[in-house]
């Protein structure tokens, strides 16, 4: 699909069915099942898939754009469909054999099968080469042991990536990535956490109690786990740089609606400074995705989008709030400042949280320019 497209689209979903249900998203914790059935309907689940699986091959310019879009509308609904793409199906793309390719990507592609990603654990966070989820093999396969939380999509995804480690003492070396189906005996849905904000998305513990998959449940080479991680989460970056933009657009809305032309002067700056806040940061997002097309090194773009985007996401959010309880504004806009508040907090968390995403940056700016 060419040009804007697919932004369109994905702006129709919004408008006609999810801005009018955010707040009772929010209320109820629950995606009401006509919008998944019309973002799968619309091809949405299918963007990072190769065609011949039945997706798109959308470009990351184009994934990027949809990302927001569904943000403006809910965050929530959002992250269920960012992480389904950018870090369960496009890593089954890129690191997948053929056969894995085959088994998973058509159903996930038309929105049946959700993926979800398991690398953080109760003790291993940003410090994520530090897990202790254990594998073994045998000729058979492999038997997973171990915890993972704040799992996206944990209860409902037909298929996770799960990262776990043949000895803690290898670190990253030692990192394995499986794909391990619902169902499978030993691993369960420990239980779904209460969180601040994001209400409608499922963030789940996971359990792993000698859980066996069998040898075609490896994704990539054994030992390279930790490095599908990172590509992912690169990726991934984007993605929640897009969704920061989208909430910092939804809440500059906010702004707009309860800022007049006869408001004091320190709301109007306020309101000038949340418009340069959601510009720089599409900027951001757009360099970093077009990067991202043009093959080349895109980490330093990502991480600063994702370093600002998110930031300016809850300051324009926080803003918003703050004018909105204190003008006139009705039940549902108070409603709407308030979640975009709250939804607001976690886009400097995931993915790597804002202080990771500095030491990712300084890290690269500090080391000598390449010759190349
Ligand atoms: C709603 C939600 C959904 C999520 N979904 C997923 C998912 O689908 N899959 C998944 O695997 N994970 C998921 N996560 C986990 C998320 O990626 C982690 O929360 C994140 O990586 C931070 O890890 P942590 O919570 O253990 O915090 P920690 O790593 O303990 O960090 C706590 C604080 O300390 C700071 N800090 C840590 N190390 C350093 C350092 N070296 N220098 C300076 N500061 C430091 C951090 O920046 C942060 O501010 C999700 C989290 C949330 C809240």
């Amino acid at each position: 699909m060419n040009g804007d497209r697919w932004r369109e689209r994905a702006r129709a979903i919004a408008e006609e069915l999810i801005v009018p249900v955010a707040n009772r998203i929010d209320r109820e914790h629950s995606i009401p099942p006509e919008i998944v059935r019309r973002m799968a309907g619309e091809g949405l689940f299918g963007l990072a898939i190769p065609k011949e699986f039945g997706g798109s091959a959308a470009s990351a310019r184009d994934i990027a754009a949809v990302v927001e879009e569904i943000s403006f509308g809910s965050l929530s609904v959002a992250t269920d469909l960012a992480v389904h793409l950018s870090v369960a199906s496009a890593p089954i793309a890129q690191w997948g054999t053929p056969e894995q390719k085959q088994r998973w990507l058509p159903a996930m592609a038309r929105g049946e099968w959700l993926g979800a990603f398991a690398l953080t654990e109760p003790g291993a966070g940003s410090d994520a080469q530090h897990l202790t989820t254990r594998y073994s093999s045998s000729p058979e396969g492999f038997r997973i042991d171990g915890a993972k939380t704040f799992i996206t999509n944990g209860g409902q995804a037909r298929v996770v990536l799960v990262f776990a480690t043949r000895d803690p003492g290898l670190e990253a070396r030692g990192i394995s990535c499986f794909l391990v189906e619902h169902g499978t005996p030993g691993f369960t849905v420990a239980r779904t956490l209460e969180k601040l904000g994001l209400m409608g998305s499922e963030t789940t513990e996971l359990h792993f109690e000698d859980c066996r998959v069998d040898r075609t449940s490896l994704l990539g080479p054994e030992g390279q786990g930790f490095r599908i991680a990172m590509s992912s989460l690169e990726g991934g970056r984007i993605g929640i740089s897009a969704s920061s933009l989208g909430v910092a657009r939804a809440a500059l809305k906010v702004l707009r609606e309860s800022v007049r032309t006869d408001s004091e002067e320190w709301a109007r700056a306020a309101l000038a400074r949340a418009h340069v806040e959601v510009e720089a940061a599409g900027a951001l997002v757009e360099r970093a995705a077009t990067q991202k097309d043009a093959g080349v090194d895109y980490g330093l773009a990502a991480s600063a989008a994702k370093l600002f985007a998110s930031q300016a996401a809850f300051r324009v959010a926080s803003k918003a709030l703050e004018l909105v309880l204190q003008g006139n504004a009705d039940e549902n806009a108070r409603a709407t400042a308030k979640r975009l508040f709250r939804d607001s907090r976690v886009l400097a968390i995931v993915e790597g949280a804002t202080e990771i995403q500095e030491l990712i940056l300084g890290r690269r700016l500090a080391s000598p320019p390449r010759a190349d």
